[in-house]
């Protein structure tokens, strides 16, 4: 098996078992030489030493009895050479002994034939010696002189050369022996070194692996790690072993994957719409920022037509079905480097680079090509059409929220003038430095008792009386005079501060309604609520707590909503309408005809009454077109049951008209403009 494959566990356990096997067997090997050689020094040298001792002791002994010799043949007395020879005896006795010991210890055939060579000069001198100490016996120490030096001293001499040079040659040879242990030695060391250098150089190696093997690898892991952390999700993420450092880069690689996914989804999350697909808000703002300082173009804002009917008639899943297929269609018309995204509900905004004013034209034909042939669901053609605001930038604004809030503001004012399209310069944009000031004001003004409530009758066509009356709302500024609901109203909508305005009016007008009641008037007063009116999940109970408090029945008020007030938030909205229903409140849709909404929709909605909006009263008795409307509205209504309201009729001929075509009832100058509560009780109807 490849090392590199191997699990780290098991390489670091082969990499330590090879270096402590290496010093083991440098420590046995060093251990068994060196007491090898301490043995076998101790028996060389114990030997060769009894070896010189011995022949040393055999020539000294032979020496010995030499001199004896020597003395015996000086010594004339006999008892003195009796003495002598014993001691002589002794000398010669343990020369003996050295040599017979010295023989036991010779093994090799040199020595063995030298030792046969002293034993036989031993024995020519014994011969020698012998023959001397008959003569000194026989013929006298002169005699046995002659004799001595003529034979016994040669074999004498030629005895002790020979235990010299016995001597001298085991002295040589233990020398040798002792050389050779030394170099024996030397070799151990030579050894034991050598085994000492390639556990380094094997410990030194394999820890060269293991950096290699662990810790680069670790290394790099740490490296992707880091880069992982500091958010670089594409460096590359290296192979890696079967091994534990493996398994890591492995796991790194795959939260890397994970964590790049997840950031896609979260990035697809934060800067796509999930219904079309198409960029939202937050990518339109981030791309519109990145343009180059002082790019111009167009931003348009598209709001489909009736798409809240379409919604509530059909239910939403065809609701969004539609919108992805109006997202398709829009995509596929708006070419790059132009870009579509979807803002919120219907409504999708356009990103036109470099577009003029001519650009932005064209691009409203398109936009309205796009949308002309029905898209068919489910089998149902379903007519889409939209309402364009547009904005220039720079000249209309720098920013893309500014951008946005202006093209919005001119779509909402080309769906009051049933256009389908307006430019913010022809609209108007933000509010005037007076409104400002007055946006400003407006708190203190309600504190001020500044606001005051006026009432317009709403003349009953066919008893030719006034059942009931709308209040409206004027604000007397203490230096500029008095203020139109229109100069506020919208601003009191937009900052909230028309929950503080409603509460106000409703308090004022059910209490006006209840003590009219009491004096006999039968006048149903009508309140207008606003979008934030209608999502206030407060306004149901409170409305309750004061007709409770004046004892009034709840069908003696009406209030009045807008189509477009309904379409924040339309289920929330609808919610609240039907707990106004179920209180018995009456209910009615205001400036109908001005908003996309048809019939068929608000059939859906709890509501008793239908105010036909002033833009199609007017000149109704003169314009054909308004003259159709007006009549079909009135018929269909009738057969829904909802009680028909003409609004702004101002000529005698209008109203004439209006009561023909069975109008039942009628707002306008005609009748009676709005006035304060004092003027309106002494009212009197005209006609
Ligand atoms: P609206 O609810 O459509 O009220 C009818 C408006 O038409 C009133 O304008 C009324 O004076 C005007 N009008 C009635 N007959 C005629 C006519 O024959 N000819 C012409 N030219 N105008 C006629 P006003 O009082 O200025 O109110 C404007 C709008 O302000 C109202 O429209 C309503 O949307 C809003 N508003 C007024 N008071 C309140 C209020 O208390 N609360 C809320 N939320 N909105 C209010
Ligand atoms: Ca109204
Ligand atoms: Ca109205």
């Amino acid at each position: 098996m490849n090392m590199n494959s191997m699990r780290i566990g098991s390489r670091l356990a082969v990499s330590f078992s090879v270096l402590l096997g290496l010093l083991f067997a440098v420590a046995a090997v060093s251990l068994y030489r060196f007491e090898g050689l301490a043995k076998v020094t101790e028996a060389i040298v114990d030997i060769q030493a009894k070896r010189v001792f011995l022949a040393y002791e055999a020539n000294h002994h032979g020496q010995a009895a030499a001199n004896c010799l020597l003395k015996l043949l000086q010594t004339t007395v006999r008892e003195r050479r009796v003495v002598l020879y014993k001691e002589m005896d002794a000398e010669l006795e343990a020369a003996d002994e050295a040599v017979d010991k010295l023989g036991n210890t010779l093994q090799s055939m040199e020595d063995r034939s030298q030792l046969e060579r002293l034993k036989a000069l031993r024995a020519a001198y014994d011969e020698r010696f012998r023959e001397t100490v008959d003569l000194i016996e026989l013929s006298g120490p002169a005699k046995a002189r002659e004799q001595f030096e003529a034979g016994t001293q040669k074999a004498l001499a030629a005895l002790l050369k020979e235990t010299m040079s016995l001597a001298t040659e085991q002295q040589t040879r233990m020398r040798a022996d002792l050389d050779r242990l030394r170099q024996a030695e030397a070799g151990a060391r030579s050894l034991v070194i050598f085994l000492a250098l390639s556990a380094l150089l094997s410990g030194a190696v394999l820890a060269w692996f293991m950096t290699r093997s662990i810790v680069r690898p670790v290394g790099q892991a740490v490296n992707v790690a880091e880069a992982i952390a500091q958010g670089n999700l594409n460096q590359a993420v290296p192979e890696g072993k079967g091994d534990e450092v493996g398994q890591l880069l492995r796991a790194l690689k795959v939260m890397r994957d994970s964590i790049s996914n997840r950031e896609e989804k979260i990035l697809k999350l934060a800067y796509e719409d999930i219904l079309t697909g198409l960029p939202n808000r937050t990518r339109f703002l981030e791309i519109f920022a990145a343009l180059p300082a002082g790019s111009k173009g167009a931003i348009a804002v598209l709001d489909i037509d009736r798409f809240a009917m379409i919604n509530n008639a059909l239910g939403h899943t065809i609701g969004d079905r539609l919108l992805r297929e109006i997202g398709l269609r829009l995509a596929m018309t708006v070419l790059k480097p132009n870009m579509t995204v979807r803002l919120w509900g219907d409504q999708f905004a356009f990103l036109l680079e470099g577009a003029d004013q001519d650009q932005a034209l064209t691009f409203v034909e398109n936009i309205r090509q796009a949308l002309l042939d029905p898209i068919v669901l489910d089998g149902q053609r379903l007519d889409v059409g939209g309402c364009l605001g547009i904005v220039l930038y720079p000249q209309d604004g720098e920013d893309a929220p500014t951008l946005l809030r202006r093209a919005e503001m001119a779509m909402r004012s080309a769906k009051r003038r049933h256009s389908n399209f307006a430019f913010c310069s022809d609209v108007g944009g933000d509010p005037t430095h007076e409104q400002l000031s007055l946006i400003g004001e407006m708190r203190e003004a309600l504190e001020r008792r500044e606001f005051i409530v006026y009432y317009q009758p709403k003349f009953n066509l066919l008893t030719n009386r006034m059942t009931h009356a709308e209040a409206l709302l004027r604000w007397q500024h203490p230096t500029k005079g008095m203020i139109s609901p229109m100069r506020f109203i919208p601003f009191a909508e937009q900052t909230g501060f028309i929950r503080e305005i409603t509460p106000w009016l409703l308090e004022h007008v059910i209490g006006h309604a209840a003590e009219w009641r009491r004096n006999g008037m039968s006048v149903v007063p009508s309140i207008n609520l606003s979008a934030h009116d209608l999502l206030n999940p407060g306004l149901v109970g409170f409305v309750k707590g004061l007709l409770d408090r004046h004892g009034l029945a709840p069908d003696n008020i009406c209030l009045e909503i807008t189509e477009s007030a309904l379409m924040d938030d339309p289920e929330l909205a609808l919610k609240h309408l039907n707990e106004f229903s179920a209180l018995g409140v009456k209910l009615s849709i205001d400036d109908y005809g001005s908003g996309q909404a048809s019939l068929a929709y608000l059939k859906t909605l709890p509501v008793n009454e239908l105010k036909i909006d002033r833009a199609f009263v007017m000149d109704v008795s003169t314009t054909p077109k308004n003259a159709a409307i007006v009549r079909s509205t009135v018929v269909l209504c009738h057969e829904l049951g909802l009680t028909v309201v003409a609004e702004g009729a101002e000529t005698q001929e209008e109203l004439a008209w209006l009561r023909q075509s069975g109008c039942d009832m009628l707002q306008g100058y005609v009748i009676a403009k709005p006035m304060p509560l004092d003027v309106f009780l002494q009212w009197r109807a005209p006609v």
